[in-house]
């Protein structure tokens, strides 16, 4: 579908959401009557939309200018939800594998939207993995819900939005006069985020350190394979007001992740190490808590399980992103109630984003008062 159809019917879906959102009408005798949604079939649509990055994009392993993106759309009674996957390469997904597991899906087979586990448990029988393939036709059946449903899901699920945390800003390894620009740009923020893993990690600290005191959060992506290295690094960094380490050395190093976790004086939080539901028990072995990211938890439905599991358990919970539109980073923010910390700036870091979502307000992560998702197609 081209850009212009794709936009021509959204502008439909949003009219049909209008209705579908005021539940109560008048009939004829003036005696209120509930409108009662009209379950049908479920059309999925999608079309790849490659997300331009502000600036060049440096990891502990390789950099990037752009990210593979799909958009995807959900519809039923003309109501129109919205999702999206974001591939990030280390994740293993491209846009073909994206299209041809979405291309394999059969969802008119479910003239219920409502039927979530159901739905789920389908995309898990066409194929294993492609968790940001089932991630975003999860977050278009959660929008569509939620739109049907006349609420936010930070609402259908009972939240608080006052405990939605600050949202930490990423910087990424550069060159110092770079990095002094970059805390610069993150002045609004309250928590800044710092990728780590190369030779001059206490130089980017000392930096971000001589331009401001606001607390650091620690990124290493898997870049630390030395413990006692990883120690000194820990303690070292709590001394500089760091909040946590997120992981902090390579995934398949467990036993002396659960080493450094017996002495370090920051919490170790989980990433690369961690995916799916099942994972978080695991997780809670050698780590204090767990980032979750749509994109990899196959959406909210996995990710709200997450959350209250890690919670259960004592565990710290993180909501985190990939770089990607305003549609899926809104989506992670329906749950930011519920968790300690946020990494919720991947909208931010795109030049081209298509929603109206998400706002930072004072630091804080704000959610818009919309039904499913909350976000807008702005085009
Ligand atoms: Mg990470």
């Amino acid at each position: 579908m081209d850009r212009r159809n794709f936009l021509k019917v959204s502008a439909l879906g949003a009219a049909a959401v209008a209705v579908a959102t005021s539940p109560l009408s008048l009939s004829a005798g003036n005696k209120p009557t509930r409108k009662i949604f009209k379950p049908g079939r479920l059309n999925l649509t999608f079309e790849p939309y490659e997300l331009q990055l502000r600036h060049a994009f440096n990891l502990a392993k390789y950099q990037r200018t752009t990210t593979p993106g799909v958009q995807v759309r959900l519809t039923c009674d003309g109501i129109v939800g919205y999702g999206e996957a974001s591939m990030p390469p280390y994740l293993g997904e491209s846009v073909d594998s994206v299209c041809k597991f979405l291309s394999s899906l059969d969802l008119s087979q479910f003239n219920d939207p409502f039927r979530i586990e159901d739905i789920h448990a389908y995309m898990e029988s066409v194929a294993p993995n492609n968790r940001a393939a089932k991630a975003s036709v999860d977050i278009a059946l959660y929008d569509l819900l939620g739109k049907i449903m006349g609420q936010p899901w930070y609402k259908i699920w009972g939240l608080n939005p006052e405990n939605c945390p600050n949202t930490s800003f990423t910087i990424g390894i550069d060159k110092a006069d770079v990095v002094r620009q970059k805390v610069d740009e993150a002045s609004p923020y309250k928590v800044i985020k710092v990728k780590m893993g190369l030779d001059n990690d206490k130089e980017l600290v000392e930096i971000i350190r001589s331009k401001t005191d606001v607390p650091i959060c620690v990124d290493v992506n898997q870049g630390w394979s030395n413990k006692e290295e990883a120690l000194e690094m820990c303690h070292w960094l709590a001394e500089r007001n760091c909040l946590f380490v997120e992981q902090p050395m390579p995934k398949e190093m467990i036993e002396e992740t659960a080493w450094l976790r017996e002495r370090s004086p920051l919490p170790l939080i989980a990433d690369e190490f961690f995916q799916r539901l099942p994972d978080v028990k695991r997780a809670s072995e050698a780590y204090d808590g767990i980032n979750i990211k749509l994109m990899k938890s196959t959406g909210l439905h996995e990710a709200y399980q997450m959350a209250t599991l890690a919670r259960a358990l004592g565990m710290k919970v993180m909501i985190g992103c990939m770089t990607e539109t305003s549609c899926a980073v809104t989506a992670a923010a329906q749950l930011s109630p519920l968790v300690d910390y946020a990494d919720l700036d991947g909208n931010l870091l795109i030049a081209n984003d298509i929603f109206d979502g998400i706002k930072i307000v004072d630091g804080k992560v704000t959610i818009p008062e919309r039904p499913g998702i909350g976000v807008e197609l702005i085009g």
